[in-house]
């Protein structure tokens, strides 16, 4: 792949503020170099040259890299159904591939403002983490009677089980709904 002089780059465009990852971890997105920038700076025919390179260009907005590889990971939804495919932790951000699946669970767990996003959900199962599906056909919309409130969910759950420790795992995501199940470990 050719060489772009993101240096020179910066002199020309220094609004655009150009970074360089070595690669891409994000679902349906191939793993290949990225140049991230704020694009509205650059001129088009530069855009469609360093694509043309070889690289994905991506906006700087939207994108940030992992702690761990420095492979790129998308932070803001390109679609309603998109959900975030990355662990925050303490001043580091983890990509599918670099996050401890058990230490992630273990942090969201007994928390009704948290869940596990479908992304990590598949590419983990939380039953491979000693994790039994309790309910997995909660919904959340906008429709009266279709509203599954993880609060009272949990509480209810933590009065029956005190001992357990449970888990909410997006099933799905939608315009206007979006569905989660319960997994309890003890
Ligand atoms: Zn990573």
């Amino acid at each position: 792949m050719k060489h772009v002089n993101l240096e020179k780059l910066d002199k020309i465009y220094p609004n655009a503020y150009f970074e360089f990852y070595a690669g891409c971890n994000e679902p349906g997105y191939d793993d290949k170099p990225m140049i991230i920038a704020d694009w509205n700076h650059v001129p088009n025919h530069v855009f469609d040259k360093i694509e043309s390179l070889g690289y994905a260009c991506e906006w700087s907005d939207e994108w940030t890299n992992c702690s761990e590889c420095g492979r790129g990971i998308r932070t803001i939804g390109d679609s309603y159904e998109w959900t975030p495919a990355y662990q925050l932790g303490d001043g580091e951000i983890l990509c599918l591939d670099c996050i401890d699946p058990s230490d992630c669970y273990e942090s969201l767990e007994n928390n009704p403002n948290r869940a596990v996003t479908t992304e990590i959900a598949h590419k983990y199962p939380p039953e491979d983490y000693g994790y039994t599906l309790v309910t997995d056909d909660y919904v959340n919309d906008f429709h009266p009677g279709q509203n599954d409130d993880p609060k009272t969910i949990l509480k209810l759950a933590r009065e029956k089980s005190p001992e357990d420790r449970f888990l909410f795992v997006i099933t799905f995501k939608a315009q206007f709904d979006m569905g989660f199940a319960l997994y309890r470990k003890n």
